[in-house]
């Protein structure tokens, strides 16, 4: 089974992300790099969801969104990773529309659990299968990374999910503190 690596400050950054947009389903885009045991994330960026209906069970990201995603990896010389999308209500659990939808093999999808705003859990899946009829997720292990990483690293990608907020302008704010909110 593969791991997913993420810093402790970015994994917390997520669930606040999915508490702020609770009743709705928040969704973002991971950007990272591979290793030989999986992906280590290094910086997400929070995207719209550019459903109108439907948000508290469904979410679609914008092929602009993903263009300035992949734009942003290039500068960081990353790659997207995969995405993230919360269930407000629901467990952590990748649903048969949640598999519908995922189009990228090879990358991770996390899914965060919210329960009456307040974020439970976090699952990951690795999207298997080379054919649209062959596809699976299969679970992968979430690895934390230490508590105190080095200040450089947190910083730079800290500042780049701010100001990536900051340009998108409003809604999706993320604390500037992602140790806040829990
Ligand atoms: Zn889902």
């Amino acid at each position: 089974m593969s791991t997913l690596r993420i810093s402790a400050n970015l994994h917390a950054a997520l669930l606040a992300h999915a508490e702020q947009t609770y009743p709705h389903e928040c969704c973002g885009i991971l950007l990272g790099s591979l290793g030989p045991s999986g992906w280590q994330v290094e910086s997400a960026l929070p995207a719209a969801n550019a459903r109108s209906s439907a948000a508290h069970n469904r979410y679609t990201i914008a092929p602009p969104e993903l263009v300035r995603a992949q734009r942003e990896a290039r500068r960081l010389g990353l790659d997207i990773a995969g995405f993230y999308h919360s269930h407000p209500d629901q467990s952590a659990q990748w649903s048969s529309t949640d598999l519908d939808q995922a189009h990228w093999p090879g990358c991770v999808y996390l899914i965060v659990a919210v329960a009456q705003g307040r974020a439970t859990g976090m699952n990951s899946y690795l999207l298997s299968g080379s054919s649209p009829a062959g596809k699976r997720f299969e679970a992968v292990i979430l690895e934390l990374g230490e508590l105190a990483p080095p200040l450089s690293g947190i910083q730079t990608h800290g500042s780049g999910i701010q100001s990536q907020t900051e340009t998108s302008g409003n809604s999706l704010r993320i604390p500037s503190s992602a140790s806040q909110g829990r």
